[in-house]
């Protein structure tokens, strides 16, 4: 069922596959927020913005959902076997999922676009002067701007 020509990804033991309608590998970005050290138990969440419509998923995902203090809904898609996650959700930006972009099957071409809460990263991550750094998260459009979602 995977299409070829596409970029594709999926969970550690293979249950979960999932192939993007785009030829290229999307942009990503980091987090370097508490919260995402500790549920991916690392040093930072490396994220691609994708629309719904442009993913498809083959194999059956388990949901974590949680509401945040702001009332958004969190959906966490992970594969039920082998506990890889594979995209979350923001009942703020509907139609948009937030790819783990580790479980592309390209990830060692992936490029970094942007890092956001940069004053909580790990100390011995350098970030090139280049790339845009915001000290907590960024303003909605701005940041969309440069992510592309
Ligand atoms: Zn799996
Ligand atoms: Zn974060």
């Amino acid at each position: 069922v995977i299409l070829k020509n596409s970029v594709q990804g999926g969970c550690q033991c293979g249950k979960v596959r999932y192939a993007l309608k785009a030829k290229e590998l999307p942009r990503t970005y980091c987090c370097h927020c508490l919260d995402c050290q500790t549920c991916t138990g690392t040093a930072f969440s490396q994220t691609a913005r994708v629309a719904e419509t442009e993913i498809d998923v083959f194999g059956i995902t388990e949901v974590f959902e949680v509401i945040s203090p702001t009332g958004r809904i969190l959906r966490r898609y992970s594969c039920p076997n082998c506990f890889t996650r594979l995209y979350n959700s923001n009942s703020a930006r509907l139609g948009i999922i937030a790819l783990r972009a580790g479980t592309l099957d390209e990830s060692n071409n992936l490029t970094v676009v942007a890092h956001i809460w940069v004053k909580r990263k790990q100390s011995w991550i350098v970030i090139p002067e280049e790339i845009k750094c915001w000290s907590e998260s960024a303003p909605a459009d701005e940041f969309s701007a440069v992510v592309g979602l």
